[in-house]
Formats: C-alpha cells, sequence, structure tokens
C-alpha cells in the first residue's frame, strides 16, 4: 500500500514540481494535476491487462503487471491453482470409490429423492435387466416390473431383503436376485443386488435332501419298531417269530447300506482330492469287483452270465477304495436290475493316448432318455420299488459321479429303453501306468484336477 501511495506521489511530484519551477504556483497545480491523471491512466492500463488475462481464463500464464494489479492477479492465481487441485483430489476419490463400487460383485444403484436411479454399476444393471446409460434418471418403480417389488419398494422401513425374479428367469432355469433397500442422506435410497440363484439352489438341495434322507429312514424304522411292537405285545409261534426276525434283520441292513452310502458321500466331498502317490492294480480292482457282484447275485438268487474281460496290464493312480467302490457300485447296479437269464459284461480297456475306460454292460431294461441326465442326483430312482428290493439306496450314481470327478474323469452313461445299459468311467493318462513300469516314469505328467460339481 505504501508503495502505491509513494507511486502516485512521484507522479503528481513529476507533474508539479517543474510545473511551480517553471512556470509558479498555477502551473504547478495543473501540473499536479497532470500527475495525478498520468497515474490513473497508467492503473487504469494495468487493469485492463489483467481483464484481459482473467477473460483468456489461462490462469496458468499470470501478466507481468507491477503493482496491485499484479498482486492481485497473483493472489487470484494462486488460490485458483489451490483450488484446482482440490478439485482434481476430490475427482480422484470420486472416481476410486466409484471403480470399487464398478468392481463390487454385489449391484449397486443410487436414487435420488424421487426414486429415481441416479447411477448404477454393471453388475446392478445385468441383475434387474437396466441399461447403465439409457436408464438414468428413470423412476426405478417403472423398470423393475416385478410384483414382489413395488411392495417392499413401499416398505422400505422394514430394511428386509426381497428376492425377485431376475432377467431371463424361467421355470426351468430360475434365476433369484436378493435385493436390500438402504436409506442415506437427504431421502436417498442405496439399492443393493445380489445373484442368490446358486445360494437357493444349494438351500433347495439341502432341504430335498433332508426330507429324502428322514424319508428313506422313516420306511425301514417303521417296519422295525411295528415288529418289535407285534413281538413285545404277541406270543408268536417259532416260525413266525423267525419270519418277523428275518424282516426286521433285512430292514436294519437297508438302514445301514443307506448310512454308510451318506457317509461314503460326506467323505468324498469333504476330503482332499486324491494324489497319484497310490497305484492300484486294475486286476485287482477287476477281481474285488467280481468278488463283490457275486455275492450280490447270489444274494439275490440270479442267474446271470456275469463275464470280466482280462485285465490289461496296468496300474491307476488315486484312491483304491473309492475307484474300487465307484466300479462296484456299476457292477452291482447292472447284477441288480438285469433280470435272471441276462448278462452283464465288464472290462477295462486302455485307448490311445493312455487313457483307460471301465465299462459295465448289460442286458437288463435299460433306462429312457429323459432319465439318463437325472441318474447321478441324489435319491433319484426311475424305478422306486425295483431299486428298493434290491437293497438300493438311490445313491450308488451320485457316489460314481463325485469319485470319478475327484479323479479327474469322465463318466459315460449309455443307455436303451428294453436293450440294456452301458455305463462306465474313462481316466485321464496322468492317472495310468503299465505294470512294468515305475512310478517316476510317470511322475513327470501332470495329474489332472476333477472338474467343479
Ligand atoms: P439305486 O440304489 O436306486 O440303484 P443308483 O444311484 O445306483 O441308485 O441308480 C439310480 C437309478 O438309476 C436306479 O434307481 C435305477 O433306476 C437306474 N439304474 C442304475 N443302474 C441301472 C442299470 N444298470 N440298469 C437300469 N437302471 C439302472
Amino acid at each position: 500500500m505504501a508503495a502505491r501511495i509513494l507511486a502516485f506521489l512521484f507522479c503528481m511530484a513529476i507533474g508539479g514540481v517543474p510545473g511551480w519551477w517553471f512556470g509558479g504556483f498555477r502551473v504547478g497545480v495543473l501540473g499536479l494535476l497532470a500527475g495525478a491523471i498520468a497515474w490513473a491512466i497508467l492503473e487504469s492500463l494495468r487493469a485492463l491487462k489483467v481483464r484481459r488475462w482473467l477473460r483468456r481464463g489461462d490462469y496458468r500464464t499470470v501478466p507481468r503487471v507491477a503493482g496491485l494489479w499484479g498482486e492481485a492477479a497473483d493472489r487470484f492465481r494462486r488460490a485458483l491453482l489451490v483450488r484446482e487441485k482440490q478439485a482434481a483430489e476430490a475427482e480422484h476419490r470420486l472416481e476410486d470409490f466409484l471403480a470399487a463400487l464398478r468392481a463390487s460383485p454385489n449391484g449397486v444403484v443410487l436414487l435420488d429423492r424421487q426414486a429415481r436411479i441416479e447411477w448404477l454399476n454393471e453388475t446392478a444393471a445385468a441383475h434387474l435387466g437396466l441399461d447403465p446409460g439409457r436408464d438414468l434418471q428413470q423412476y426405478i418403480v417403472n423398470l423393475v416390473r416385478d410384483p414382489g417389488f413395488a411392495a417392499f419398494f413401499q416398505e422400505t422401513s422394514a430394511n428386509q431383503d426381497v428376492v425377485i425374479a431376475g432377467p431371463g428367469s424361467t421355470a426351468a432355469r430360475p434365476r433369484k436376485i436378493s435385493l436390500r433397500l438402504h436409506p442415506y442422506g437427504e431421502g436417498r435410497m442405496l439399492l443393493l443386488s445380489r445373484d442368490v440363484t446358486a445360494v437357493e439352489q444349494a438351500e433347495h438341495m439341502r432341504r430335498d435332501f433332508v426330507a429324502n434322507v428322514s424319508h428313506e429312514i422313516r420306511t425301514p424304522l417303521t417296519v422295525l419298531s411295528g415288529y418289535v411292537e407285534t413281538m413285545l405285545n404277541l406270543e408268536l409261534p417259532a416260525e413266525e417269530r423267525k419270519r418277523y426276525l428275518q424282516t426286521m434283520a433285512q430292514q436294519a441292513q437297508r438302514m445301514q447300506t443307506l448310512v454308510n452310502d451318506l457317509l461314503t458321500l460326506s467323505r468324498l466331498e469333504g476330503s482332499p482330492l486324491p494324489g497319484a502317490a497310490e497305484w492300484t492294480d486294475v486286476a485287482q480292482l477287476l477281481a474285488q469287483c467280481r468278488q463283490e457282484a457275486e455275492a450280490i447275485a447270489s444274494a439275490l438268487n440270479k442267474k446271470l452270465q456275469l463275464r470280466f474281460a482280462p485285465a490289461p496290464e496296468a496300474l491307476v493312480a488315486g484312491a483304491g477304495g473309492e475307484l474300487t467302490s465307484a466300479l462296484s457300485n456299476l457292477v452291482g447296479n447292472a447284477v441288480r436290475y438285469t433280470p435272471s437269464g441276462g448278462s452283464v459284461d465288464v472290462a477295462a480297456t486302455l485307448l490311445p493316448g493312455g487313457r483307460i475306460e471301465f465299462s459295465v454292460k448289460d442286458t437288463g431294461p435299460g433306462v429312457a432318455p429323459e432319465h439318463l441326465p437325472r441318474l447321478t442326483e441324489r435319491f433319484y430312482r426311475v424305478d422306486r420299488s425295483r431299486s428298493r428290493e434290491t437293497g438300493g439306496t438311490g445313491l450308488g450314481l451320485a457316489i460314481v459321479k463325485h469319485v470319478v470327478q475327484r479323479h479327474g474323469g469322465e463318466l459315460k452313461l449309455e443307455s436303451t429303453l428294453g436293450a440294456g445299459s452301458s455305463f462306465g468311467f474313462v481316466l485321464p493318462a496322468a492317472r495310468v501306468r503299465a505294470a512294468g513300469s515305475t512310478p517316476a516314469d510317470s511322475a513327470e505328467r501332470p495329474a489332472t484336477e476333477p472338474a467343479a460339481g
């Protein structure tokens, strides 16, 4: 400020002093006036320069202007740069935040006070069948037409989840989306969406499973308790007593088989994948299955042609017990379902490329094509009574599927109704070696990991 006053006085002195010196008092006053006017013109020129700079809008290059205007321009530029930096930082933070929301596996929709869409991520768009560009500023209730959603939207205070059918959901392939609303800010809403199809399916399967197990156990249990009660209350002749006890033993055996199969399944699900350290001789595996098949055939009093092809001289890697149980289940089924007079052919064949195929062919009733894809579901049976009569639990093929998957193999189910079935599985080359070779020869081949399922 002092510099400014000095500059002003200096201008006046430059006009006034020579005027007074050469022309006396009056000219001196005129000189002072001329000096003040010159100062004002100079200041206006500086102000004009600053104004031009402001209009140009290029705030990074400050004009070279001396005095107050120069300083004002400089301070203005600095303040602006600070603001610019703050704005850039805020924008960066917002971008990071939105990027995180975009990457979220859950759908996120920001709604304004009127429940119009302000922003949504791709996941939410996919869950709700919306277009992230076109549907902005649209009322969400006009776009999500599920009747459950409108009712849910009215009762946001309940803060509960609602499950609606997702886009493209059909009865055969339902798609379930769970939604939850959270109020935030001043009357705004955050709508979160989650694809719960797999969770709902798992829950559905769990309920079915529990119901099935209960049903399977209840039937023999009812027979057993009925017989126990009869035997407690009645004096039965020895012959009848024996018959009762035989039926009771059968029912107890049925429950035991069921529990064993359930335990096998849960062990298969819970244990680590079988490695390639344990090797089982294919001939031994077939011999054990043969013994079990013959025992089943004689227990069921069946006359079958049970043929086992000569086993290749090979070893298979994995859990020997699991592989034996898988093949035994297939051979057991063939024996149980093929009527007397029929035949069952079991073979292990080395395939080109080093894989091995275990196959069980029978001349039984066969399975209609619509049932084939469901045979490996737990408790799925084509003919319930025939399965039970022959001691089936409905879990055999589910166990086979698990074992084969755990060994990286492929399950093969082929059947023609009325003509017989050919069920088997193929193990990958990494799990097969010739009987004469050492494990080290094949250790270099990586063990194949099974597909999920
Ligand atoms: P189960 O204990 O009832 O035999 P599985 O899981 O082993 O259960 O088999 C499922 C269903 O597949 C059986 O109930 C039966 O209807 C059908 N099935 C399995 N193997 C054969 C076969 N070799 N011939 C005809 N049907 C079969």
